[in-house]
């Protein structure tokens, strides 16, 4: 047979979707599956971004669109983040794409050529290594375990860099472990970063999904270094359960943003023009965007506090409590298995689906989303707990 291409050998499927996948088979074929698997807001996307989708396919947008997107979004863009941050940029610095993923894999193509190397802080998202080797560079991992709040220290990024580091994943809030850096310690980072002259892939999907009175940064704020440097990727998936749209949104510096949508040109065109009114609906109707963020953070913010009192309670398991995004990342080392191992008799006796922290680049431990109703997640996390005792 014709050999695939090393491209197709090489890349790892998500191994997120495919625990979702699985827990979907086994419901479908009538188990009571308890999901933790999912990365996604268990709510629908709001009914004015709906009906502003549904009002543009009506009139007629339903043409190619500009590549980086349609202008009253990009500018919507440019006016969010100085109404969010106090940033200051123009709509040529404001690119749209099909889907936070595609952002962030424009942003490592338009930065790294084969032989780089890009620093990725582990945990990581799964997405980040196979994006890098995608492009033909390499990813070094770097490990931040909980006992240092999954948070990579300027000494761990400096000790990491070499004459090939190009780029540096930063991913605040978290997915996979919910933490948020403070802006202090993201400006030590950039203090490094400018000082080896990186790039910075600054992936800010869940920056609006923070609790606590924690407050997210942007870090193309943090100084004109940053600024000049950074590669900013957040969207509307996550933050407006718009997650099926697939609408990413990135901020650069002109030279960047003009790379970006020339390789965007090539490789997609512009995000589906109708869904992008959708979007800008978001943005504009203000009130009732907020108001449909409170519902969904009221209940995200009840089921972290409940899952991770619960997780505590659980002899030999150990978690740290996440400021932001929808996961929690509990420590499962004392158990004397490996996480995908736990994982999968977790899956086969209890019917919980779980994905592990090895999947994440961190061994020993499990990834929940609690993007999931209150009475799944209850009876999920009892069900992890007997499973635990039966492991003592
Ligand atoms: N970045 C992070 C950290 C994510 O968790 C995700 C989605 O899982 C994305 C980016 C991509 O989001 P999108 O669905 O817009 O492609």
């Amino acid at each position: 047979p014709l050999p695939l291409s090393t491209w197709a050998r090489n890349i790892a499927p998500s191994p997120t979707l495919a625990v979702d996948a699985k827990a979907k088979m086994l419901q479908a074929a009538g188990e009571d599956v308890c999901g933790f698997a999912a990365g996604e807001p268990d709510f629908d996307t709001p009914e004015h971004i709906k009906d502003a989708c549904i009002a543009a396919l009506k009139a007629g947008k339903t043409k190619y669109a500009p590549t980086p997107g349609i202008e009253p979004l990009r500018q919507a863009i440019v006016e969010r983040y100085a109404a969010d941050y106090g940033l200051t940029i123009a709509a040529n610095q404001v690119i749209v794409s099909p889907g936070g993923k595609f952002s962030c894999y424009l942003a490592v193509l338009a930065t790294c050529s084969p032989g780089d190397e890009v620093i990725v802080p582990a945990p990581f998202w799964v997405s980040y290594p196979e994006m890098v080797k995608l492009a033909g560079a390499a990813p070094k991992f770097v490990l931040c375990d909980d006992r240092a709040g999954f948070k990579l220290s300027p000494a761990q990024l400096e000790a990491a860099i070499t004459p090939r580091t190009r780029l540096v994943i930063l991913n605040s809030p978290s997915n996979p472990t919910g933490a948020v850096y403070t802006r202090d310690e993201l400006a030590a980072i950039v203090a490094v970063a400018t000082k080896h002259n990186l790039y910075i892939l600054s992936d800010e999907m869940y920056e609006h999904l923070v609790y606590d009175g924690t407050t997210p940064t942007c870090v193309a704020t943090l100084s004109d270094d940053a600024k000049a440097r950074t590669i900013v990727v957040a969207g509307f998936s996550k933050t407006y359960a718009m997650t099926g749209w697939r609408i990413g949104t990135t901020v650069a510096p002109v030279p960047i943003a003009k790379a970006l949508t020339d390789l965007q040109s090539q490789m997609s065109s512009n995000v589906t023009t109708f869904a992008q009114y959708g979007a800008l609906a978001a943005l504009k109707e203000k009130e009732k965007t907020a108001a449909a963020l409170k519902v969904m953070m009221t209940a995200f913010d009840r089921r972290r506090k409940f899952l991770h009192a619960q997780l505590n309670n659980i002899p030999g398991v150990t978690c740290l409590l996440a400021q932001g995004a929808f996961y929690l990342f509990p420590n499962i080392s004392s158990f004397g298995m490996s996480d995908s191992d736990f994982c999968a008799r977790l899956l086969d006796q209890e019917k919980v689906a779980a994905v592990p922290g090895s999947a994440f680049g961190a061994e020993g431990y499990l990834r929940l989303s609690y993007a999931t109703s209150d009475e799944i997640i209850q009876k999920g996390v009892t069900r992890l707990a007997k499973f635990c005792a039966s492991l003592r």
